[in-house]
């Protein structure tokens, strides 16, 4: 009879200290049996990932990429060496791995690699020896043997890569909500659990800020149709499925609501409306490394128009400093920037068929007097960049206004 593969993986406010890895130890080992053979991908403890790069940071105002990830990756190897401890103590064979005992296979993009194949001998072996298997999350290799990372809550990528690569039956995602809710319900106590989730639905709420599953992650379970199973370490209620299809037979029009606070919005002043100069503003700041989202351009009417555009706030310093190069050059007038702004979005796959959504968005938003600088949307979002001090009442604004609670 084949063996049922179980993929697990814990997240650091599920390993925050002593207690709670031995109690992660024992949910672990309670789902141990002669058929059942378990991988379990942990993350670092807590807030140790930020804890390092603080540290970092006060060493070195630009610390080298290359270090950087030798250093952040130490936390997960804290954490899998304890819970391959923890395990041991209740009588049952474990052993702790890194990204690179077990092969995860990485390109050289420091601080966000991309995984190639995660390599599944090492594991087999483990299974074989009737080992339960602690893998450290967030970490690879390149194949000239550099340490990277995966990018921030990276270890949810590495329990997919890894549930792909040894053919699991189930990959687990335990944290510490009891799973997928139409907003952060710790933003809004009135969130309700959904039961499923699609792939593109939780893509595209995980891109626009919810914090709860790592965008990339999904983006491979979607691609290898690997459903996930989000839920909580510390109950055993049943969680919320990340699948291709639900069982609904028509999608809802919205599905959640998700905020993001980390944008800053830059405005080039008096752009020369003529062509290739949006071409040449945006190929600077690509070659840069800098990713630009929301654009607005507006008609002139003058020869010369403003162009506005946000880029993650850690790049701010770097897309002003492009700006203002490139400006000069087209000869454009004066560089804006602002941090005090942040994005709201309304996510669901059934907008694609229903009319009104933006309409109802935008009303629910002048409702309570909150400006809209600048719109995005995608065939399933749409994105507004508001006042950062108003984001967190735009959140609760328009779960109301598109009746989420019930
Ligand atoms: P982990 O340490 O397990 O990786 P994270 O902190 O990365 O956990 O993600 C879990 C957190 O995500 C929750 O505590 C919750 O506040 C937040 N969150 C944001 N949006 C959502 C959402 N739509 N559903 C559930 N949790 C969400
Ligand atoms: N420890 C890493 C982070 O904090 C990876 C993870 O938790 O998924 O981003
Ligand atoms: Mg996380």
């Amino acid at each position: 009879m084949k063996k049922r593969i179980v993929v697990q993986k814990y997240g650091g406010s599920s390993v925050k200290d002593a207690e709670r890895i031995k109690a992660v130890a024992q949910r672990i080992v309670s789902y141990k049996n002669k058929n059942t053979d378990i991988a379990v991908v942990v993350s670092a403890m807590a807030d140790t990932t930020d804890d390092l790069e603080t540290l970092a940071f006060q060493i070195s105002k630009n610390p080298a990429d290359r270090e950087m990830d030798l250093l952040l990756s130490t936390g997960e190897q804290i954490s899998c060496a304890l819970l391959a401890m923890a395990v041991r103590e209740l009588g049952f064979a474990s052993v702790a791995l890194t990204g690179y005992q077990v092969g995860v296979m990485t390109d050289n993009t420091h601080l966000k690699a991309r995984v190639h194949h995660v390599d599944n001998k090492r594991i087999n072996k483990a299974f074989k020896a009737g080992e339960i298997v602690i893998m450290a999350g967030y970490q690879g290799i390149t194949e000239e043997g550099e340490i990277t990372t995966l990018g921030r809550g990276g270890s949810d990528l590495s329990a997919v890569a890894l549930a792909k690569a040894i053919k699991a039956d189930v990959c687990e995602i335990y944290t510490d909500v009891t799973g997928i809710y139409t907003t952060d319900p710790r933003l809004v106590p009135e969130a309700r659990k959904l039961e499923e989730i699609t792939f593109d639905e939780m893509l595209e709420m995980a891109s626009l800020g919810a914090q709860v599953m790592q965008a990339r992650s999904i983006e491979v379970a979607k691609r290898f149709n690997i459903p996930l199973h989000v839920r909580s370490s510390y109950s055993r209620e049943e969680g919320t499925m990340i699948v291709k299809t639900t069982k609904k037979i028509e999608d809802v029009a919205v599905t959640g609501v998700t905020s993001n606070k980390n944008e800053a919005k830059i405005t080039i002043c008096a752009v020369p409306d003529e062509p290739g100069v949006s071409a040449r503003i945006f190929k600077a700041i690509a070659e840069a490394g800098v990713n630009v989202d929301v654009i607005v351009q507006n008609v002139s009417h003058t020869r010369k128009t403003d162009i506005s555009f946000t880029v993650p706030k850690t790049d701010l310093a770097k897309a002003i400093q492009v700006a203002e190069e490139t400006s000069a050059k087209i000869k454009a007038g004066q560089i804006l920037h602002s941090k005090e702004i942040a994005r709201v979005s309304i996510v669901g796959s059934g907008m694609r068929s229903h009319q009104g959504i933006a309409a109802r968005m935008f009303d629910a938003l002048a409702k309570a007097s909150i400006n809209i600088e600048m719109i995005s949307t995608s065939e399933i979002s749409i994105s507004c960049i508001i006042a950062l001090d108003k984001v967190d009442s735009a959140v609760k604004i328009l779960h109301k206004a598109f009746q989420l609670e019930k």
